[in-house]
């Protein structure tokens, strides 16, 4: 009998976890309202999906999400713009960090429409779809880099959203 018992707390811990985790990813949703389904970049420059590859021996940390230049870009979830600036290759960019050791990051951006240190809510608009950064390139079509990163390490952002 104890066995039995033994074994059903085990069970209930385990569904426990599971669903916690599970929990956290159907926090995040999709920082492009699409209408229908999820649009990845696919063109001449290659693949927008997570981890597929790039230049040397990179590999891609995000996705990329088509949408026109000027489209609002959203925040992923509720939390505070750790920063708000521009470099190279992303271009105009914000990252934001959220509970559970999450940011998230958004590049290519054309407008950025919050602040270091801002707190956001989730669905709140952060700044506006661009071909900033390495997205530059006439025949590459604009989209949103998104990326979720979990401890610092790169996941994919579909398995969220
Ligand atoms: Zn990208």
């Amino acid at each position: 009998m104890k066995r039995i018992l033994a074994i059903i707390s085990i069970i209930v811990l385990v569904y426990t976890f599971v669903g916690l985790a599970s929990v956290d990813k159907r926090y995040f949703i999709c920082p492009i309202d699409y209408k229908g389904d999820i649009l990845i970049r696919n063109d001449n420059h290659g693949s927008g999906l997570f981890a597929s590859n790039r230049s040397g021996s990179r590999v891609h940390k995000g996705i990329d999400l088509l949408a026109d230049v000027g489209v609002a870009v959203s925040a992923a979830k509720s939390g505070r713009v750790l920063s708000a600036t521009q470099n190279h290759g992303m271009g105009k960019y914000v990252i934001i960090r959220h509970a559970g050791n999450y940011i998230t990051i958004y590049g290519h951006l054309s407008e950025i429409l919050v602040r270091k240190n801002d707190y956001v809510r989730q669905c709140q608009v952060i700044g506006r779809v661009g071909k900033t950064g390495n997205a530059r390139a006439r025949d590459m079509l604009p989209h949103l880099h998104f990326e979720i990163r979990k401890k610092g390490l790169p996941q994919d952002p579909l398995e969220y959203i």
